[in-house]
């Protein structure tokens, strides 16, 4: 099916305000759409959100997509699915990205399946490749449980679609003289949009410093185990002034929040220094920290990944290395 030369992004909001990784992929999508000589366009629903639209036209979209309904206001996964799905296939964009947020990770693979596409799920990193024939998505994401990056591509069906996750790409400067058009689009909802119908979003405020905006994190992965959880490393945190974050098994024992988890389906973060404890440094994890400055890893087993992606490396068992670095750091 032919598509025109569009990169779409789908542009979160909650309680009317914009998500950051809605800007991030914008960015993206305007990158990517210089490359192919094409242009971008936002789909945005929710109700009132004309001040939202002209951001996005502020940020650089060329078209905006406006669902504006009392009944979108809240994410509706049935309503949202059906709107976006019927938005692409008559419009046939070459390319959606998505955030990988978890309301994100629920819009992406039921408009892929609605489209009939593909859809890489948490890149953490997008390219496009432009030959003169069909340009090529290419989106990197973890693979092989972790253990290297791969390349994941979508030749033959449109649009190529992919969640990126928050962190990965760069919001746009904003600019006043954006000019982009706000297209409003008609709503017409029936019950079977509502077969699950949001009634409330509750915020889950993050307490403390956020991972995201520390300079330090201390980071503890499953390994803590041994030390009974990650106390120990809360007081290291606390003594360094940074935040505390961790691994995918640390969240599941619910030792951190879900707002404190690094990696590709958790936050892509940039610290100046990030102190890795007791986590075996699997991709899905490691490219959530590349962008850090220094890091320190502090692991038992010598051949752990963790120690191929790390500054400084501490081969040691957790209950015996991170007493001595309180106690050291305490001293000065
Ligand atoms: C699609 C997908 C997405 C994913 N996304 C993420 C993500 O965003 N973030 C994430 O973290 N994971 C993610 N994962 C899971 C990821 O692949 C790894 O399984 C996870 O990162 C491993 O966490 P860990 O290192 O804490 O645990 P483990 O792999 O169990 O490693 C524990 C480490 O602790 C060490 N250790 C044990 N005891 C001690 C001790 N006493 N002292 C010192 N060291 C000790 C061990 O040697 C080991 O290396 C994802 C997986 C998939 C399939």
């Amino acid at each position: 099916m032919s598509t025109n030369n569009e990169v779409w992004i789908w542009a979160e909001q909650r309680n009317g305000r914009l998500m950051d990784v809605s800007l991030e992929i914008l960015g993206k999508a305007t990158e990517l759409a210089k490359e192919i000589n094409g242009s971008t366009a936002a789909v945005l629903l929710g109700d009132e959100l004309q001040g939202l639209a002209e951001e996005l036209v502020a940020h650089g979209a060329h078209k905006v997509y406006l669902f504006s309904d009392r009944q979108l206001a809240y994410y509706q996964s049935d309503a949202y699915t059906r709107l976006i799905s019927e938005l692409v296939e008559e419009k046939r964009p070459e390319i959606m990205l998505l955030g990988a947020t978890t309301i994100g990770m629920d819009l992406a693979p039921s408009v892929a399946a609605r489209v009939k596409t593909g859809l890489t799920a948490h890149s953490c990193s997008i390219e496009i490749e432009n030959d003169g024939e069909k340009p090529m998505l290419i989106a990197a994401v973890p693979g092989w449980g972790g253990g290297m990056i791969v390349n994941i591509l979508c030749p033959n069906h449109t649009p190529q679609m992919a969640t990126v996750s928050p962190g990965v790409a760069e919001k746009p400067a904003r600019s006043d003289q954006g000019k982009g058009e706000i297209i409003i689009m008609d709503v017409a909802l029936n019950d079977s949009d509502f077969r699950v119908r949001t009634v409330e979003m509750v915020e889950d405020l993050p307490e403390g410093m956020q991972i995201d905006q520390a300079d330090i994190v201390v980071s503890g992965g499953y390994g803590m185990k041994a030390s009974g959880g990650l106390e120990s490393l809360k007081e290291l945190a606390g003594i360094l002034g940074g935040a505390l974050g961790g691994t995918r098994p640390v969240l599941d024992e619910g030792w951190i929040r879900e707002s404190g988890m690094i990696g590709v389906s958790g936050k892509i973060i940039s610290p100046k220094l990030l102190m890795s404890i007791g986590a075996s440094g699997a991709n899905h994890y490691s490219a959530g920290f590349v962008k850090a400055g220094k890091v320190v890893a502090v692991n038992n087993d010598p051949n752990a990944p963790i120690f191929d992606v790390c500054d400084i490396g501490i081969v040691g068992d957790v209950n015996e290395v991170i007493p001595v670095l309180i106690e050291k750091l305490k001293e000065r």
